[in-house]
C-alpha cells in the first residue's frame, strides 16, 4: 500500500532488553545492516529491573565452580526437561559473555582480591552471580545501550511491530519483515527484512499478580505462532517465591532472591522457619536439614549443605503457597521474609539498596529492623518459540528467538541468574545466525506482500470497526483473574479445563470489542491489539498444563501429585491450527543428551 512508511534492513531485532541488544550488536559486528524496534523506550526492558545477578561459572569466589557443574545444577533446576545442548552452550559460554560486558563498560562488584564478585542463588551449586549490588539488569543494559548506540545500531523507540511478513509465497513461510505502528501517532510501518529476531520478553500480563512490566504481553510467542513457528514448555511458567503482597497497589513487585542469597530466611506466623519442612527428596543430598548447618554454609560451602531457602523457585513458592493456605500466613495474606535478625543494618544497606528504598518508600518497611511480608508472583515464563540452539533459528526461515520469548534453555524451572545470562549467549549467538543468513540471501530477498501488509492493518485496525462493543480492560482483567486463579501454582484437570473454556469465551468477546477516540496515543487501543496475544498465550498455557499429567518444576498438578518418568522425556510443542484461530499441541521426544553429559549427573 503507498504512502506507507518504510525501512529496509538486513536483520531487524524486535525488542530492547538484553537479548534484542547484544543479538543487533552481533548481527551489525558481522556486517548488517540492523535495526533494534521496541515498544517503550530505550532502556525500558525488563531486563533493567534485573537485580540479582548474571550466572556464570567463573570461579572467582569457589574455584571448584565450572562450567560442567554449572551446566548439571540448570539441568537439575530444569528437572532434566532442558535442552541439553542450550545449557550446555549457556554454562560454557557465560563467562565470556560476562568478561566482554566489562570489556564494555560494565562495573561490577568486586571480590577482595579485585576480581569479578560473585552471589550465591537457589540452585547454584556456588556462588555464581556476577553482580552490581541489586541493580544488575540496569548496567547491563546501560552497557549493552551505550555499545549499541555508539556502534550507530538504528532504534526505532516507541513502536509496537503487531504482524511478521512472511513473504509472498505463502507456503514456503519466509520471513520478508515485520508490520507496526507507531505509539505516539497510530501510524502504521514496515520493516523489509530477510532476518528478523524476536527478544520481546515475557508474557507476565496475562496474569493478576505479576512482577511483569505493562509490556510483557506475550507478543514474540504470538507473532512466531502467528507466522508458523512453534512454541515449547508453556506450561511452566515460574512463580517467583518472593514478591511483595502489601500495600495493593505494589502487589507482585519484585523482593530479589538475593535477599535469601545474602542469609535472608522464611518464616509463618508461629515465627517457624518452615522451609526444612519442604526438602524434596530430588534435594535431599545437598540440603542442609538443620539451622546450624545451613547457617554454617554462607562461610564453609565445602563442609556444609545448602539453606534450603536456596531450593530452586519452584519448590520455595510451593513451600510458600502451602504455609498461608495453612493459615499459618503474615497479616497480608503473605508470609514473612526476614533479614534484619540475621544480617546488620549496614550490610542489608550495602548489598541490598534498592530493597531497602522499595520497602521503605513503598510500604513504610524498614528491612534492616522489621521482616517483610512477601508470596509467590508470577514471574517469567520458561516456554517460548522452539530453537535450533546452536543458532537460534526457529521453525520459520529467517526468523530468529532469544531471550525469554524463547524456549528449552530453561526446562521446566529456570535457575535465578540464568536469564541474563541466556540472553548474552543465544543473544550474540542470533545476531550472528541472522546475520549470516541475510548475507547469504544478498539480494534475493523474499518480497513484501502487499496483500500481506493489509491484513495487517486491518488487523490492527479492526477494534475501530465495531460500535458498543466490549471494552479490552474488562475483558483483560478477566482474563488475568482467571489466569491466576485456574492456571496458577498449583492446578487441576477441571480448573485447568475450566480456564481453557473461559479463554476460548474471551476470545469470542475479542473479535467485539471496540476503542474509543482516535489513532494517536490510545492505550485502549493498544491494549485491544495486545489482547489477541495474551489471549493466544495464555490458551498455550492451558491447554499444555491440561495436557501434561504430571508434577515437575513450575507446573504442579494436585490430581497428579508425582513426576512421571514417561513425560521426562517429551515436551509439549504448539502450533497454530489450519483455521488460524488456536492452537494444537503435539507432544514430541526430547533431543537426546550425548553419553559424556550423561556421566555428570552420575558421579556428582
Ligand atoms: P526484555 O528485557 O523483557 O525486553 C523485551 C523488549 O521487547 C522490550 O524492549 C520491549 O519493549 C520489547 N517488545 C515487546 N513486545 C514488543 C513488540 N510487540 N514490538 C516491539 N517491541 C516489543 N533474571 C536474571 O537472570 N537475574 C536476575 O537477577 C533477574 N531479576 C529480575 C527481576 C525482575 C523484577 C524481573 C521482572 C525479572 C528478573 N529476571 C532476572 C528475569 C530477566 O530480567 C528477564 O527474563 C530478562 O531481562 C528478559 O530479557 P529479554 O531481553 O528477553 O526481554
Amino acid at each position: 500500500p503507498g504512502g506507507l512508511e518504510r525501512h529496509a534492513y538486513d536483520v531487524v531485532v524486535i525488542g530492547a532488553g538484553g537479548a534484542g541488544l547484544r543479538a543487533a550488536i552481533a548481527a551489525h559486528d558481522a556486517g548488517a545492516r540492523t535495526a533494534i524496534v521496541c515498544k517503550s523506550l530505550l532502556g525500558k526492558a525488563h531486563t533493567v529491573m534485573a537485580e540479582g545477578g548474571i550466572a556464570a561459572a567463573m570461579g572467582n569466589r569457589w574455584p571448584e565452580d565450572n562450567w560442567e557443574v554449572h551446566f548439571r545444577d540448570t539441568m537439575r533446576g530444569g528437572k532434566m526437561l532442558n535442552n541439553w545442548r542450550m545449557a550446555q552452550l549457556h554454562a560454557q559460554e557465560a563467562p565470556e559473555r560476562v568478561m566482554e560486558l566489562e570489556d564494555w563498560g560494565a562495573l561490577f562488584d568486586r571480590t577482595e582480591d579485585g576480581l569479578i564478585s560473585q552471589r550465591d542463588f537457589g540452585g547454584h551449586r556456588y556462588a555464581r552471580l556476577a553482580h552490581v549490588g541489586d541493580r544488575t539488569g540496569l548496567e547491563m543494559i546501560r552497557t549493552l545501550q551505550q555499545r549499541a548506540v555508539q556502534l550507530g545500531i538504528d532504534v526505532f523507540m516507541e513502536c509496537t511491530i503487531t504482524d511478521l511478513l512472511t513473504g509472498a509465497d505463502q507456503g514456503s513461510k519466509k520471513i520478508s519483515g515485520a508490520f507496526g505502528y507507531w505509539r505516539e501517532t497510530g501510524r502504521f510501518v514496515v520493516f523489509e527484512a530477510p532476518s528478523v529476531i524476536l527478544a520481546t520478553g515475557g508474557i507476565g500480563k496475562a496474569f493478576k499478580v505479576t512482577s511483569n512490566s505493562w509490556e510483557y504481553t506475550g507478543d514474540g510467542h504470538a507473532l512466531a505462532l502467528r507466522a508458523g513457528a512453534a512454541l515449547i514448555n508453556m506450561e511452566f511458567v515460574q512463580f517467583h517465591p518472593t514478591g511483595m503482597v502489601w500495600p495493593p497497589s505494589v502487589k507482585g513487585l519484585l523482593v530479589t532472591e538475593s535477599v535469601r542469597g545474602d542469609g535472608g530466611i522464611l518464616k509463618n506466623s508461629e515465627g517457624k522457619r518452615f522451609m526444612f519442612d519442604y526438602i524434596p527428596e530430588f534435594f535431599k543430598a545437598e540440603t542442609a536439614d538443620n539451622e546450624a548447618e545451613a547457617d554454617r554454609w554462607y562461610e564453609d560451602k565445602a563442609n556444609n549443605r545448602r539453606p534450603p531457602e536456596l531450593l530452586p523457585r519452584d519448590e520455595v513458592a510451593r513451600a510458600i503457597n502451602s504455609e498461608i493456605k495453612a493459615g499459618r500466613g503474615s497479616p497480608h495474606g503473605g508470609i514473612f521474609l526476614d533479614i534484619a535478625s540475621r544480617r546488620s543494618p549496614e550490610f542489608i544497606r550495602r548489598r541490598l539498596p534498592s530493597m531497602y528504598h522499595q520497602f521503605k518508600e513503598l510500604a513504610d518497611v524498614d528491612i534492616t529492623a522489621e521482616p517483610m511480608e512477601i508470596g509467590p508472583t508470577c514471574h517469567y515464563v520458561m516456554g517460548g518459540v522452539e530453537v535450533d540452539a546452536d543458532t537460534e533459528l526457529t521453525g520459520v526461515t529467517g526468523l530468529y528467538a532469544v531471550g525469554e520469548c524463547s524456549g528449552g534453555m530453561h526446562g521446566s524451572n529456570r535457575l535465578g541468574g540464568n536469564s541474563l545470562s541466556d540472553l548474552l549467549v543465544f543473544g550474540r549467538r542470533a545476531g550472528e545466525s541472522a546475520a549470516a543468513y541475510a548475507a547469504e540471501v544478498g539480494d534475493n530477498r523474499p518480497p513484501v506482500d502487499d496483500a500481506e501488509v493489509k491484513a495487517a492493518q486491518s488487523a490492527a485496525l479492526a477494534p475501530f470497526e465495531t460500535e458498543g462493543g466490549e471494552n479490552p480492560y474488562t475483558i483483560h482483567q478477566e482474563l488475568q483473574q482467571t489466569m491466576n486463579d485456574l492456571v496458577g501454582i498449583i492446578r487441576t484437570a477441571d480448573e485447568l479445563s475450566k480456564a481453557a473454556e473461559a479463554v476460548e469465551g474471551f476470545k469470542e468477546r475479542v473479535r467485539n470489542l471496540s476503542v474509543e477516540g482516535h489513532r494517536q496515543y490510545n492505550p485502549g487501543w493498544h491494549l485491544a491489539i495486545d489482547l489477541r496475544n495474551m489471549l493466544l498465550v495464555s490458551e498455550c498455557i492451558a491447554k499444555a498444563a491440561l495436557e501434561r499429567t504430571e508434577s515437575r518444576g513450575g507446573h504442579t498438578r494436585d490430581d497428579f501429585p508425582m513426576t512421571d518418568d514417561g513425560w521426562g522425556t517429551k515436551n509439549i510443542a504448539l502450533t497454530l491450527n489450519e483455521r488460524g484461530d488456536g492452537v494444537e499441541l503435539t507432544q514430541q521426544p526430547l533431543p537426546v543428551m550425548p553419553d559424556e553429559l550423561k556421566t555428570f549427573f552420575e558421579s556428582k
